[in-house]
């Protein structure tokens, strides 16, 4: 498979998440003037996916440290979440589990990691391995999993 290249990052939608304000400071944004930026930096490891990506003003933007944000395993799964509800994220054709099913294990996500080139968010009994803002992949494991307890 071919990766693609080009990941078109959706302005509007991160901006009216924030209800248009700015993710840091909270000041109101203009559409044409916002930064998208990867709240797991790059340097870190942090994707281009919708989940990954705030608006913010570009003072915020310009102080922002390359640091790793104390929430992001919490914020990761919020918007991850979010965006599915909200048809970000897609699902690859091949995975037929009926949508209310694959909607109320998403819901009750607990856990996200990185995974080679995948973010893998982890609900009990499932793994949804997620690149490029799709679904690749959905794994079910033994709830006794030891790694669980
Ligand atoms: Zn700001």
């Amino acid at each position: 498979m071919t990766p693609r290249k080009y990941v078109t990052i959706d302005r509007h939608y991160i901006y009216n998440r924030q209800h248009g304000n700015c993710f840091f400071c909270g000041k109101p944004l203009k559409m044409g003037s916002l930064s998208v930026d990867h709240y797991l930096p790059k340097s870190a490891g942090g994707t281009n996916d919708v989940f990954n990506l705030v608006a913010s003003c570009k003072a915020c933007n310009a102080d922002k440290l390359d640091t790793v944000p104390e929430d992001v395993a919490e914020r990761h799964i919020q918007w991850f979440i979010q965006a599915y509800d909200d048809h970000h994220i897609l699902t690859k054709s091949s995975i037929t589990i009926p949508k209310e099913t694959l909607r109320q294990w998403i819901h009750s996500i607990h856990r996200v990691y990185p995974s080679g080139d995948f973010t893998v968010f982890e609900a009990p009994g499932h793994r949804f391995y997620v690149r490029l803002n799709q679904i690749e992949k959905v794994i079910a494991f033994h709830l006794a999993d030891p790694e669980l307890f």
